[in-house]
């Protein structure tokens, strides 16, 4: 997979891409990921990416012209299966999405800043509109990265077998059970006894319970 990740403060998101999950899927070449700083794409001296939004009001717009450039530059050079705009008012980022978008081949992922982008960006170059949550961040670039974090760790072979994302919350619909290490006694507060039986098809078991409880519990809407 490759993403193409398009903001006006790349700095910003480099980070999390360099550690963990993310940077061990780019480093076996199972995910590609590259920054494009907006401000490389504008034709003015002052390397502007924003304006005055028309019709007055608070905040600037980022412009389409540098955006229309990089992303047609990124198409002239391939195709794109997504062209996706972080934003509040997307779709709110689930699982189901998250599997959906671990599927296709090549994306781009564009930063929001300021006020917004100019809405013509948005119908006629935006595919999708992912959100990460019911506030306001004041870039794309974190939710990008929250983004593209859900997306890459489920890209076959990213995770080994004991970080499986198959037994992670949503991915069945539930909540996922309760899991405990070493020691089997902290101070009085002891494991299960069920995990320490190595019964394994009563700790299934046990866990299929645990997560039903727990969702019933925790997140009832899951379980119509
Ligand atoms: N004026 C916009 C509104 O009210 O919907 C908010 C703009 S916000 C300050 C600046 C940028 O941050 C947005 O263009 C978007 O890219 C990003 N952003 C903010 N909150 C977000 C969220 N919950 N999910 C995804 N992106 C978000």
């Amino acid at each position: 997979m490759r993403i193409d990740i398009i903001s006006v403060v790349p700095d910003l998101m480099r980070s999390p891409f360099d550690g963990s999950i993310m940077k061990r899927a780019q480093d076996a070449g199972l995910v590609d990921v590259y920054f494009h700083n907006l401000r490389d794409y504008t034709t003015n001296t002052y390397k502007q990416v924003d304006d005055y939004p028309y019709g007055g009001g608070a905040g600037m717009v980022l412009m389409i012209a540098p955006i229309d450039k990089c992303i047609s530059a990124l198409k002239a050079e391939r195709d794109y299966d997504a062209v996706i705009y972080m934003t509040p008012d997307g779709n709110v980022l689930n699982q189901g999405t998250a599997n959906q978008l671990s599927l296709l081949k090549n994306i781009i992922v564009l930063c929001g800043h300021y006020k917004g982008v100019d809405q013509r960006v948005r119908d006629l170059f935006v595919t999708h509109e992912v959100s990460i949550g019911d506030y306001v961040l004041s870039g794309g670039e974190l939710a990008a990265a929250v983004l593209c974090d859900s997306i890459i760790r489920l890209i076959p072979g990213v995770l080994g077998n004991e970080t499986s994302a198959l037994t992670d919350s949503f991915q069945d619909g539930l909540l996922a059970p309760p899991v405990y290490t070493r020691p089997a006694d902290y101070n009085g507060h002891k494991v299960p006894d069920i995990l320490t039986s190595g019964n394994t098809p009563k700790v299934d078991t046990w866990r299929e319970e645990q997560a039903l409880a727990i969702t019933k519990k925790k997140r009832p809407d899951l379980m119509e």
